[in-house]
């Protein structure tokens, strides 16, 4: 498989080597240059096969050529087997034809692990193969963070610096990644906010020199292709269980980034038939703003009771755009530089937008209903949601076009990482999952440095030596 530049000017690459590379040397981000396809008759084929062999069969096609098909079987069946709960992705039912996609049982109780755990192994094949170490370096204000790190602990050949903003950062989350014991992790508080961490990790990424040549620095967040990739394969697993792909599904999706969703419209390209994908936002609603009214318009960061999903831009729409645009390399560098253009707003051309809302619907979910809905589910089936799900579930119920077709959302978090909000909606925290129990006691490791991009890179390059 080779891969292109959603701005049109930037080599062409191996899987490999987008596995290797965060933007574009364009600015843009790596997309397949081809989407493999699969018949409905090979798709039902799948129907029984458990969740490494069906993942295996989803991710091949995106790494053929770069990776061997039983190395791959091997990783994918690595990182699953972390998981606390056997089916990986089980299904819970909320009501009739309504039901939770359960994404938390992995190690740091959050989606970003179905990813994070096969990238961490990739790599590390790639790079003992080639015979060279890399950095990670990312900046996080919870899940990203102790998802990368508990991906990477095993790597020989990767170091993973993480900055968080000292002291803004839940006990659980920071302990989620302070206390992973490892040569190669190296937790680093910011004092300063999230903002000034991000910025830093910007700035070396433009310019590595600091590494002295020795090692690139290679990103984890979800401008890196093999994330999403490793999310398509859950589509396909919820449509098998409920009958798919002889009928088709609804999803909806507790979106930031725009990356989780970005997978299912994948799935949907590659044949499974989705019938609606529900962008479902918090108050930070760029998108949904987008998609109901075609104006897109940047407004400051507001701080919620789902964090995971407060962003001011939502990088990976890119990728939906260029697909909406056909590919167009040239008129992608020209929209996303307006769009990049923070103080005026931007319209879409109607008929692309048209074509996005033949499958999409968006909803933006404010925290006093998010709190309802924890509560109304919690009332009407004694299931606990964590507040990014419950966002999607209300998303979902706000825009349902057919009740016949199965509606399911995404369960992104446990509700034991998100104790304010479950606080909030009147519920008593719940216990952490048994390999997390001893969390509050064990030891931690973390570095405090003052928001100094010369420090902080000093620190790094002395580190890795
Ligand atoms: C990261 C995250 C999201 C948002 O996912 P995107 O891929 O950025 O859209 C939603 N919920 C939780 C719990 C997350 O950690």
């Amino acid at each position: 498989m080779k891969y292109v530049s959603t701005r049109g000017n930037a080599p062409e690459l191996s899987f490999e080597d987008v596995l290797l590379t965060g933007l574009a040397a364009d600015g843009g981000l790596y997309v397949p240059k081809h989407v493999p396809h699969f018949s409905l008759e090979e798709i039902e084929s799948w129907r029984d096969l458990p969740y490494t062999e069906l993942a295996h069969k989803v991710i091949y096609p995106y790494v053929e050529g770069s990776i061997e098909a039983d190395a791959l079987q091997r990783m994918i069946d690595e990182a699953y087997s972390v998981f606390g709960h056997s089916a990986i992705a089980p299904l819970q039912q909320l009501d009739h034809n309504e039901y939770v996609l359960e994404l938390f049982h992995g190690p740091t109780l959050a989606f970003k692990d179905f990813a994070l755990q096969l990238l961490g192994r990739l790599l590390d094949h790639v790079l003992e193969r080639r015979n060279e170490k890399v950095v990670i370096m990312g900046a996080t204000s919870g899940d990203t963070g102790s998802a990368a790190i508990e991906g990477t602990k095993a790597c020989n050949n990767v170091d993973i610096f993480i900055l968080h903003p000292h002291g803004k950062v839940s006990d659980v989350q920071r302990r989620q990644m302070t206390t992973v014991q490892g040569d190669n992790i190296h937790n680093i508080a910011i004092e300063g906010n999230f903002d000034q961490a991000q910025d830093m990790v910007k700035a070396s990424f433009r310019d590595q020199q600091f590494l002295q040549g020795e090692r690139k620095l290679v990103a984890v967040n979800s401008i890196n292709w093999a994330r999403i990739m490793a999310q398509i394969v859950y589509y396909f697993y919820a449509s098998l269980n409920l009958g798919g792909p002889l009928r088709s599904m609804a999803f909806s999706v507790p979106t930031g980034n725009f990356g989780d969703i970005f997978a299912g419209y994948m799935a949907r390209k590659m044949g499974l038939p989705i019938e609606q994908l529900v962008i479902a936002t918090n108050s930070n609603d760029v998108l949904h703003r987008l998609m109901s009214s075609n104006l897109y318009e940047v407004k400051p960061l507001q701080h919620t009771i789902t964090p995971s999903m407060d962003i001011a831009v939502s990088s990976n729409f890119e990728r939906l755009l260029f697909d909406l645009y056909d590919h167009n390399g040239e008129a992608m560098a020209s929209l996303m530089e307006q769009m990049n253009q923070r103080d005026q707003a931007v319209e879409l051309d109607g008929d692309r937008l048209a074509k996005a809302r033949e499958v999409f619907d968006s909803y933006a979910v404010d925290e006093s209903l998010t709190v309802k809905t924890i509560q109304s589910v919690f009332a009407d089936t004694g299931y606990l949601l964590d507040p990014h799900t419950a966002v999607g579930v209300e998303a979902a119920r706000q825009t349902r076009r057919n009740q016949r077709i199965p509606m399911i959302t995404l369960g992104t978090a446990h509700p034991v990482k998100f104790e304010q909000a479950i606080q909030q909606a009147g519920f008593p925290t719940p216990p952490l999952p048994h390999h997390l129990a001893d969390l509050m006691e064990r030891e931690e490791r973390v570095t405090v440095l003052p928001a100094e991009l010369d420090t902080v890179q000093q620190f790094i390059a002395d580190t890795v030596l």
